[in-house]
């Protein structure tokens, strides 16, 4: 999967899927999201940055996990924290 120029998505081979569909850190702390991601190193399932407390980049940066999966029906793609860099699958 080379879409892009980015070696991080280009090094993801199969697509982690959300285990349960919430956010793993909302939870803990009875907050509110707004989508979900699943990062593709780790398999974390946490809430996008439309979400007041964006856990999947905070995630990204403090974990160097580069990559996330969108976790909602019928979204098929993936993107890079470092790279900005999206694709689609
Ligand atoms: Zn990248
Ligand atoms: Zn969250
Ligand atoms: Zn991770």
């Amino acid at each position: 999967m080379a879409i892009g120029g980015c070696a991080d998505i280009g090094s993801v081979t199969e697509i982690k899927r959300a285990g349960k569909r919430l956010c793993e850190e909302c939870v803990k702390i009875g907050a509110q999201w707004v989508h979900l991601r699943v990062c593709q190193t780790c398999g974390a399932t946490l809430c996008c940055d439309s979400s007041p407390n964006q856990h999947a980049s905070k995630h990204a940066r403090t974990s160097g996990h580069p990559v996330i999966a969108s976790a909602e029906p019928g979204e098929r793609w993936l993107y890079c924290y470092r790279d900005d860099s999206f694709a689609g699958y």
